[in-house]
């Protein structure tokens, strides 16, 4: 089938992430005429939310509105009636180990203690790996882990607190009970966007750009690169004469590993538990590893886990048969084989196997945490990366991805207006 693209696009813009969805929005404004192409038959990347799979709404990606009293999206949310949780809830963690259920302090103390001094040390200047603040002799211990693998989606041995300190963590995080990936694709929603068109190559050439496609060549006076930089690190889209300083960041900021399982319930299982929190680590069982659980979210009967890191993508490659097993057999550990009874549907993630995103999101190598930056410099004054990779200070997140959209828009719309050669479609089909 033709796709129809915008005559002469004076600027691409590959990915309809929530960086490219920022990008368009801003591109909008301008009446600047541009094109977004996305790979995918669908809007919003990393953020995707469903309720096909358990029969209630769930994300598969982002699910929380990160610093949400600096955050964008949480804005455009409100202004749209996007519903989300107003303000967090207190008190709702429990964490269950060696059989048993634990005073919250303990965990309190020693993993959020420990995260914050991840932060703390990077924040002082010193880039070291994450691990290497780590106590291997604490009971806790694995579940700092746990936590550093999920909120750098890495192993604490490939964490820089540089990077981790570079992160503006205000502390207030809410759930998005209406979906994040949902409001992305509300927020797209009028953007002129061809889907399942995927960018090969992308050139600076004579004054203007040239973007090779699946489905034909797309020529505009500047482009906005948001895919995923795994896409870029691993050459599936080619960023053509890829000057040094960002080709090193590619290698010094991989992305990571997250993935999480999902379980529907006949009806509010965990009822007993006024939570709807809740973590599990028992080192009694052979095969443990720790898992936090979301709970009945928004009253929902269903539990979501979350697992990070390696351990992640060696999960997803296992299958996602051996993801909700594992998943399960916790749970069950905590609250009784009953439960295996009452599930109805379960599913999982696979990010890490996705082939137009492949992991999580970035994370800085030890000792690298100021290459970030460089995913900012333009190429050759025309070309602008956007995404999650490029923030300087809310990387890894949704918002920090749209903001990215509207600086890189902001940078396109000026390089386009100095008067390079005029965008024109010379293939499509
Ligand atoms: C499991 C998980 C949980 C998360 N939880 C949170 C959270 O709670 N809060 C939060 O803020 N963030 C969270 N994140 C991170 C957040 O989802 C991402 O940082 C953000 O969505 C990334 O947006 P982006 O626009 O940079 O990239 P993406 O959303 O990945 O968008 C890039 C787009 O480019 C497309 N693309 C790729 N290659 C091509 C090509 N060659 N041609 C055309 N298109 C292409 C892709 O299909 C994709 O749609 C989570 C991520 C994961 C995986």
């Amino acid at each position: 089938m033709m796709v129809q693209y915008p005559t002469n696009p004076d600027i691409v813009v590959i990915g309809a992430g929530a960086a490219g969805v920022g990008a368009g929005r801003a591109l909008a404004k301008t009446g600047i005429p541009f094109l977004i192409i996305e790979a995918k038959d669908r809007i919003g990347g990393r953020a995707f939310s469903e309720a096909t799979s358990l029969g209630h709404l769930w994300d598969h990606g982002c699910h929380w509105f990160h610093s949400a009293d600096k955050n964008v999206l949480r804005q455009l949310a409100e202004e749209i009636g996007h519903k989300y949780l107003k303000k967090p809830r207190e008190g709702v963690m429990k964490a269950f180990m060696n059989g048993e259920w634990k005073a919250e302090q303990q965990h309190e103390e020693y993993v959020w203690g420990m995260l914050g001094e991840v932060a703390a040390t990077g924040r002082a200047g010193k880039d070291v790996p994450a691990a290497s603040l780590l106590d291997p002799q604490h009971p806790w211990y694995p579940m700092a882990r746990h936590w550093l693998s999920l909120m750098y989606s890495a192993e604490p041995e490939e964490i820089s607190t540089r990077d981790a300190g570079s992160y503006e963590d205000t502390g207030l995080n809410l759930a998005v009970e209406d979906g994040y990936g949902a409001l992305i694709a509300r927020l797209a929603e009028g953007l002129p966007i061809a889907t399942r068109v995927a960018a090969r190559k992308v050139t600076a050439r004579g004054e203007g750009v040239t973007v090779e496609t699946d489905q034909g060549t797309i020529t505009a006076k500047a482009a906005i690169v948001a895919v995923p930089a795994r896409m870029l690190e691993t050459g599936k889209l080619v960023l053509a004469d890829m000057p040094a300083d960002i080709a090193q960041a590619l290698q010094d900021v991989p992305m990571g590993y997250y993935e999480k399982v999902a379980i529907a319930f006949d009806g509010k299982v965990f009822e007993g538990f006024d939570m709807p929190y809740v973590e599990i680590f028992d080192p009694v069982a052979p095969t443990t590893h720790p898992l936090n659980f979301e709970l009945h979210p928004f009253r929902r009967p269903i539990a979501i886990t979350h697992i990070g890191g390696q351990f992640a993508r060696e999960m997803e490659r296992e299958g996602e048969a051996g993801m909700v097993d594992f998943a399960l057999a916790a749970l069950v550990r905590a609250f009784g084989s009953d439960l295996r009874k009452r599930v109805k549907k379960a599913t999982a993630t696979h990010w890490s196997s996705d082939i137009f995103i492949n992991g999580a999101y970035s994370c800085a190598k030890p000792g690298r945490g100021l290459s970030r930056r460089n995913f900012a410099n333009p190429i050759a004054e025309r070309i602008f990366l956007a995404g999650e990779h490029v923030h300087p200070s809310f990387h890894a997140t949704a918002h920090g991805a749209f903001e990215t959209g509207l600086l890189a828009a902001a940078k396109a719309t000026a390089a386009a207006a100095k008067g390079a050669a005029g965008g024109k479609q010379t293939a499509c089909a």
